[in-house]
């Protein structure tokens, strides 16, 4: 063998073999090259032993690495067989070198791997679902628990922004990243089925080996179930179960929270007490389950009967609350008291029985008797106690906290029910009142009042019935009889041949509604009225609601040809800059400055600045309330269109009206072109 046969075997023996086989064969290369008897490899790690008598040794190292040695022996070796043989050694240890190098790195990427397999088995076993997402917010990793949640795989996952997870826009997705995780939360999330679902969030940062972030890692955990859970628990603890309605415990939230508002806007509040009668006697004979669905009945019925935003809750057993915000005065609290036991009145039918309850109710009133939801929830229930005992039929009883209050609201229904009965039975009646412009003393118009005459207190001012109706809503019966009433007298005046003179009808907030100019039309049409012998007048108040509104139904009025006039001007305080926006043709000034005049000198510069307002907008201007020449003379001077007052003439019955305005007409017929200022044009004083 020469050398270059025996460098070959080696590189052959290095690839293929290892262990005790290839010290073995490099043994006996050594011997075959060196015509040799005895040839071995002695690898560095054998116990060592001496060498073979006159043996030719020689290490086999690379670099500062020593791998073993050669021996070979059985004859006589020259320098040449030694070089010979340290030219092998020097060949075995580089090959052996480079195989072990090569041996060990791909022994380390087995090792690696299998590490990166092991982690990201223990990745996909967790439940969890854990995500990697670049600074950016895309996604760098997915496991399985991403997967079974979301019902995306990591292929679709991948790469992707983490937005397309979000349920709804979450303006703070920038934060996550600005701090770098380390935080938890509760957040929404949406599946790839769509299915929105609460997920709890905790982000950590992802760094790179000089632990420099890079991104985060993201955990997210289903917790819908919990999350339904605290709502049931929610529910348990603030809802009554049985009727669904809030409990004592949020009635009483809902209520100090609604008087803090009420604290600030100054207005009035009233809790109502209510108590079922004879509801303990049915749940005792008829069993709890018939009394359990009558309950639900009757809060089904409650909840009805209010608007939204009052508070309806149960207390106990057959006790109920209802809490009462946005209202005026305390009295209103009645009305709804009525409402809420005739809601009750019409029997239930609960598994074939027929049942009848009905409730008597307590109320009372921030802040006069208490200032909070406690206090006045006791006292509403005193109040119920007392009106329980003192009623004649206790399924329509209603008191007050304060003996006072009562006293007011005894009044209040028997004016209510007063009024009703009255509207049916003709004790309504109206009465006209002159408006004259001023200088020339010819009757321009007349202004509709009406009066209840009432068949024991006999007739009842307007003051004393027109603020309850309008509180109760009786106003827009009463509104649609005198509109129907005024038409109907001015149609036969206008078939008479009267000269034509517009007839003015109040018409109150409430009543001004999109309904409204529809309804005129309809009453002018049946009546076949003409238009221009309308007026309506409306107060301040009415146009400080919604004012686009008011607008547009005051446009659909003046469409018509109806007139429309500011009443009680200067009193409520309707924006001066909406003023010219407004299709109205006269301000009325209202009487409360009338009667300063002359002597006040505020209610005078009053009266001169609506009327120079009036004349800069285009408007008419009329002072009401006129008793006496000084004020004539004032307005007159002042520029002021028209009057109407005591002074003229007072309200009166339509024939009187009539037998003086006939007088009028002829009398301005007669009298032609003079105008003596003050002189009698009105018999009926
Ligand atoms: P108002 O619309 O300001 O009506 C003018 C009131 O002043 C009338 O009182 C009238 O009789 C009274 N009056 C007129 N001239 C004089 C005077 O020279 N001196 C004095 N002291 N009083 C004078 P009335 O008829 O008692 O009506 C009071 C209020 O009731 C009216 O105020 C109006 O707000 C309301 N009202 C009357 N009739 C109706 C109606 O048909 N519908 C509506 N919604 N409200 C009405
Ligand atoms: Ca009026
Ligand atoms: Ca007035």
């Amino acid at each position: 063998m020469d050398f270059v046969g025996g460098s070959a075997a080696v590189c052959d023996a290095v690839l293929k073999l290892r262990g005790d086989a290839l010290y073995a064969e490099l043994g006996r290369i050594a011997a075959a090259l060196l015509a040799s008897p005895h040839g071995a490899f002695i690898p560095d790690d054998a116990i060592p032993r001496a060498a073979v008598d006159g043996a030719l040794l020689q290490e086999v190292r690379a670099d500062a690495l020593c791998f073993g040695r050669y021996e070979v022996a059985g004859r006589t070796y020259s320098l040449e067989d030694w070089r010979l043989l340290e030219g092998l050694a020097g060949l075995t240890g580089s090959l052996l070198q480079v195989h072990s190098l090569a041996r060990r790195t791909t022994h380390a990427y087995a090792q690696v791997e299998a590490q990166l397999a092991h982690q990201s088995q223990i990745l996909d076993q967790i439940h969890e679902s854990v995500l990697t997402l670049d600074r950016l917010g895309y996604i760098t990793s997915w496991n399985k628990g991403a997967e079974l949640l979301f019902g995306y795989t990591a292929l679709e996952a991948v790469g992707r922004n983490i937005l397309f997870l979000y349920a709804e826009e979450e303006p703070d997705f920038e934060d996550a990243f600005a701090e770098q995780g380390g935080r938890m939360m509760e957040v929404r999330r949406r599946k790839k089925s769509g299915e929105v679902f609460w997920a709890s969030l905790s982000l950590s940062p992802l760094c790179d080996l000089e632990d420099r972030p890079i991104g985060l890692i993201a955990y997210l955990t289903d917790i819908t179930e919990r999350k339904l859970a605290e709502e049931r628990l929610h529910h348990l603890a603030y809802y009554q179960e049985l009727t669904g309605l809030p409990n004592r415990t949020l009635f009483g939230r809902l209520v100090d929270q609604a008087l803090m508002v009420a604290q600030r806007n100054e207005s009035t509040a009233c809790v109502l007490y209510l108590d079922l009668n004879r509801f303990k006697l049915i749940n005792g004979t008829l069993g709890r389950r018939v009394g359990d669905e009558l309950l639900r009945q009757v809060a089904e019925r409650l909840r009805n009967t209010l608007r939204d935003e009052d508070v309806v809750a149960h207390l106990s057993g057959d006790e109920f609350a209802v809490g009462l915000f946005d209202i005026r005065q305390h009295f209103e609290a009645t009305t709804v008291a009525q409402k809420l036991q005739g809601a009750l009145e019409a029997p239930f039918l609960v598994q074939g029985h027929d049942l009848r309850v009905g409730a008597s109710i307590g109320i009372s009133v921030y802040p006069q008797d208490g200032q909070d939801a406690e206090t006045l929830l006791r006292m509403a229930d005193i109040a119920m106690e007392r009106a329980k005992e003192h009623a004649e039929n206790p399924d329509r009883s209603v008191a007050f906290y304060r003996l006072d209050m009562n006293e007011g609201m005894q009044q209040r229904m028997l004016i209510e029910s007063g009024l009703r009965h009255a509207l049916g039975n003709g004790e309504l009646i109206l009465h006209y009142q002159p408006k004259f412009e001023i200088g020339s003393t010819r009757l321009v118009g007349a202004e509709a009042l009406v009066r209840w005459k009432h068949p024991v207190r006999g007739m009842v001012p307007p003051i004393e019935f027109i603020p309850l109706a309008e509180s109760t809503g009786l106003i827009v019966q009463v509104g649609e009889w005198v509109l129907e009433q005024a038409c109907a007298q001015a149609a036969i005046w206008q078939r008479a041949g009267l000269p034509p003179f517009r007839l003015a009808v109040n018409v109150s907030a409430r009543e001004f509604t999109a309904s409204l100019p529809g309804r005129v039309a309809e009453t002018l049409r049946r009546y076949r009225l003409d238009a221009h012998w309308l007026e309506l007048e409306i107060t301040e108040s009415t146009l400080m609601h919604d004012i686009e509104h008011v607008i547009a139904i005051m446009d659909r009025i003046s469409a018509l040809g109806v007139a429309l006039s500011l009443d009680d001007f200067g009193t409520g305080y309707s924006s001066l800059s909406y003023l010219k926006r407004f299709p109205i043709d006269t301000l009325k000034i209202d009487r409360s400055f009338t009667t300063g005049i002359p002597q006040d000198p505020s209610d005078c510069a009053i009266a001169s600045t609506i009327i120079g307002m009036g004349r800069k907008l285009g408007h008419r201007v009329i002072a009401e309330g006129v008793e006496t020449l000084e004020q004539l003379e004032f307005l007159r001077q002042a520029g002021c269109d028209e009057v109407q007052g005591y002074l003229y003439g007072k309200p009166l019955p339509a024939y009187e009206f009539e037998k003086s305005l006939r007088e009028n007409w002829l009398l301005m017929a007669r009298m032609e072109s003079d105008a003596a200022v003050g002189s009698v044009v009105w018999s009926a004083k």
